[in-house]
């Protein structure tokens, strides 16, 4: 036990002494009465009232110490000279009882002989529980108040005196045993109390600490990945670029390794992005209606190439039943089976993927998503850690299939968050499954019913000016290059202000928006630009790292019309301005 915590429950024990005093001063003053009563016809006026008026005064000064001691103590430090006080003060009530029972115990009548005696004892048993919280305090109170009693007892030459003189020294050897006991049960309960307030302490500060680390750490990922993924834009979009320039076919095999290497950076950044959201409870789901068919189907549509690459089938097989419409987060849903059919399709060398999406009914309807393959399977050590951070097979695996062990624990997050949980079925050689079940509630809109998007003529012709609004130097070379590429002029500004300016004191066929700029960021210059549009057209694209929901969402509210993220794709952009430059 610290020394800290001995001198708190020292602290406890004078508090106690004060706290309990109030009952026995009270007890001291009705017994005093009782005895001059029971007495008073045994002995002169001057002596039964003399020795109350004693005992009142020292009572009375009692109290007013106990009143004081309430309102004035402050602090643990002045504790001992109120221990001290209440010692001195205790003494001098025990020498009047003392004093009492030496007065009151000179006679052979038996009324007040007992009624002494009892009354000293009765004291006693009360102060017991009272003063037990400091020894020196009881003992010295029993043996001032109890050694006349026993001395007059002795000296009585009753028949009698003797035995009740015995009974009376027995029971003070109890009442000590009693104090003594009742003492060490509060010492250790004040013990356990203060220990467990420094626990309590201890631990709610740990938890504070390692909250507020966890939330730095979470941000700096968050912050770090977002700032990661700007030049990688660059490097990517470049690579893509020079993808389309002749090469010899050395180059091309070095450009091939480049941007697959880029492409793994990317995915590692989007993991981390995703994880330091989920830990920080920052992630947000989307509720909006969509085709769950079409999100698996797409899905497996984009694994089909690398499926076939490694001579596996990969199958798809949709429930008839399935409706046609649920209320959900598709964007999440396509990022969990991208997760699965990925590993799927990365861990299979022979044989088939086969992906299923099933109508569950019963009495919680909801989706049942199912991922099985016939790849090499996963033992029971790995299975056990599976959905934890930075889970992977043995080493070797990891060198040959790659990876980061993170897919799997935002996986399971994304799915727990929406409602339902990931199983897995696998043994090493005989491939694995795994499913999930979505409580996907039915849509109520029918499918004709879905806001309509306008889509790009195959062979959309090209033209027009579009001004772009992006901070980062190898942005907006990147973006210059592919708009140049596809036919069109571009006007690079590199701030809000600027963009806002330009947006609508001129004509454009489309403007292209970064989010995060210098003094006016890419939202409420959009806001701007649509107030002072007045409703004229001019489609704004957003292009940002962020690449989440809610950014799009936040991107559509504030008046521009599509997203695309960063690293931008050139199909990916070219599909975009097709869509609304196309209509043109
Ligand atoms: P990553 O695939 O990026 O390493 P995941 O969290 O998605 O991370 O997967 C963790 C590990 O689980 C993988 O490294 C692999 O050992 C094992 N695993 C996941 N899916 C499969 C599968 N379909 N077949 C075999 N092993 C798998």
């Amino acid at each position: 036990m610290t020394r800290e915590i001995e001198f708190r429950v020292e602290a406890e024990m004078t508090r106690l002494l004060y706290r309990s005093a109030g009952f026995g001063l009270f007890s001291n003053f009705v017994l005093a009465a009782v005895l001059v009563a029971g007495v008073w016809s045994y002995f002169p006026a001057r002596t039964t009232l003399g020795w109350l008026a004693g005992v009142t005064a020292v009572t009375l000064a009692r109290l007013a110490t106990s009143l004081v001691f309430v309102r004035r103590f402050r602090t643990d430090e002045e504790l001992p000279f109120w221990r001290t006080l209440f010692f001195g003060e205790l003494m001098a009530s025990g020498l009047a009882w003392g004093a009492g029972a030496w007065l009151f115990l000179e006679t052979d009548a038996l009324l007040p002989l007992c009624l002494a005696t009892f009354i000293v004892a009765g004291m006693n048993a009360g102060a017991a529980r009272s003063l037990a919280p400091v020894r020196a305090c009881y003992l010295g109170y029993l043996i001032i108040t109890l050694a006349p009693t026993l001395v007059r007892l002795v000296q009585l030459d009753a028949p009698g005196a003797w035995t009740l003189g015995a009974i009376t020294f027995t029971y003070a050897l109890f009442l000590i045993n009693t104090a003594r006991l009742h003492q060490a049960d509060l010492r250790k309960l004040y013990r356990l109390i203060f220990e467990n307030e420094e626990l309590v302490v201890t631990l709610s500060d740990a938890k504070r600490k390692a909250e507020t680390a966890n939330q730095a750490k979470s941000e700096f990922l968050a912050t770090m990945s977002h700032e990661i993924r700007t030049p990688m834009n660059g490097i990517i979009g470049m690579l893509q670029l020079l993808g389309g320039s002749p090469l010899n076919s050395e180059q091309r095999q070095q450009l091939a390794v480049a941007a697959k290497s880029a492409d793994t950076l990317l995915h590692l950044l989007n993991d981390i992005l995703d994880l330091s959201k989920i830990e920080s409870g920052k992630l947000e789901f989307e509720q909006i209606d969509f085709i769950p068919g079409e999100v698996a189907e797409e899905v497996v549509a984009l694994f089909s190439t690398r499926a076939d690459a490694k001579n596996i089938s990969l199958a798809l097989s949709l429930d008839p039943a399935l409706p046609g419409q649920v209320r959900g987060d598709p964007m999440r849903l396509r990022q969990v089976l991208l997760n699965l059919i990925g590993n799927a399709v990365k861990f299979t060398e022979q044989g088939s993927v086969h992906v299923s999406v099933e109508q569950r009914a019963g009495r919680e309807p909801g989706l049942l998503f199912r991922v099985k393959d016939t790849g090499i399977g996963i033992d029971a050590a790995t299975r056990e850690r599976l959905f934890e951070k930075f889970t992977q097979g043995d080493s070797s695996m990891t060198r040959r299939y790659g990876g980061s062990g993170l897919g799997l624990a935002i996986s399971q997050s994304l799915v727990h968050q929406m409602g339902g949980e990931i199983r897995v079925k696998s043994a090493p050689g005989r491939g694995s499954e795994f499913w999930f079940e979505l409580p996907l509630p039915v849509s109520e809109q029918r499918r004709g019913d879905a806001i309509p998007v306008p889509t790009a003529p195959a062979n959309a012709v090209l033209h027009g000016r579009v001004l772009v609004a992006e901070d980062d130097w190898g942005n907006q070379k990147v973006i210059e290059a592919m708009l140049r590429r596809a036919g069109l002029a571009a006007v690079i500004v590199d701030n809000g202000v600027e963009a806002v300016a330009r947006a609508t004191g001129e004509e454009w066929s489309l403007m292209i928006m970064d989010m995060q700029m210098p003094g006016l960021d890419g939202t409420e210059a959009a806001k701007r630009i649509r107030q002072r549009l007045q409703g004229r057209c001019l489609p704004i694209v957003a292009l940002t790292a962020n690449a989440r929901p809610e950014d799009r969402a936040a991107c559509l509210a504030s008046g521009m019309d599509d997203f695309l993220s960063k690293p931008i794709r050139q199909e990916e952009l070219l599909a975009c301005l097709g869509k609304w430059l196309g209509r043109q």
